[in-house]
């Protein structure tokens, strides 16, 4: 049996007195689609980010492809570098045209030649659809646009696996699908994704599980056309019923 992707076990998470994550037990697969829902606050966010130590969890343990990164002696830039990571925001670097948004770190932490990473990503604008921008700066394209670029930036490092936080949630109605498409895509393709996201018709699609958090707790996880049709406790049916 292969390592699981992510392992987090008993988790814990201080801001000060406030305990934001409370014992979270949770593990994503390799070529899994681990979707995870949850009201405004409940710590989706806070989970993910202590997935790459962009939080310092407070207690309990990750592994990350079985390498423990709450470990002092872990090198985290080397498990870093295994982890593509999506933000709601985008984050393109608003004074660099698209390629070399998707060039930079490249060249930084991969070392790669200039000529290694332009082919690279080309490569990887061309999947997200975006092939004839490349020296667009990120200011003259759509929401849509940036976030698949910002997309393909996270690919051309060649991660293991990809964390997606609201991917979708800043966008106009109208641009949401070309996203999700995007992601469908790569899930089809085997890549291993955390997705926190309000989009339930694609954790039902994609999803090979769906997490519910409420209030720094995973209160239910399942098959996500299970959990949506018939979620088991009442605060994942109060919290559906406001959103489906
Ligand atoms: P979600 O992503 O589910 O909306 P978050 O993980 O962003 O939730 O936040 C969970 C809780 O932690 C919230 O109460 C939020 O205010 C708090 N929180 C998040 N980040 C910080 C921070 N850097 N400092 C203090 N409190 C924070
Ligand atoms: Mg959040």
């Amino acid at each position: 049996m292969s390592i699981p992707a992510i392992q987090v076990s008993n988790l814990h998470k201080y801001f000060g007195e406030h305990e934001v994550l409370k014992g979270i037990d949770f593990r994503v697969d390799q070529s899994q689609v681990v979707c995870v829902i949850g009201p405004s606050g409940s710590g989706k966010s806070t989970l993910l980010r202590c997935v790459n130590r962009l939080e310092e969890p407070t207690s309990g343990k990750i592994l990350v492809e079985g390498i423990d990164i709450t470990d002092p002696e872990t090198d985290l830039d080397a498990v870093r570098s295994r982890i593509g990571m999506v933000f709601q925001q985008f984050n393109l670097f608003p004074h660099m045209n698209v390629l070399g948004n998707l060039c930079a770190a490249q060249r930084r932490v991969k070392r790669r030649s200039k000529d290694e990473a332009v082919e690279i990503a080309r490569r990887n604008l061309a999947k997200v659809g975006l092939a004839d921008r490349e020296n667009v700066y990120p200011a003259h394209l759509s929401g849509g646009q940036q976030q698949r670029v910002a997309i393909a930036r996270a690919l051309s490092m060649d991660p293991d696996m990809m964390l997606f936080d609201e991917p979708t949630s800043a966008l106009d109605p109208e641009l949401v699908g070309d996203v999700l498409a995007i992601m469908k895509n790569l899930a089809s393709e085997g890549m291993t994704m955390m997705v926190v996201t309000h989009e339930m018709g694609f954790a039902r699609e994609v999803g090979d599980r769906l997490v519910f958090m409420d209030d720094g707790v995973i209160v239910e996880e399942g098959d996500p056309r299970a959990v949506l049709s018939d979620p088991q406790h009442q605060r994942t049916q109060a919290f559906l019923s406001k959103v489906l």
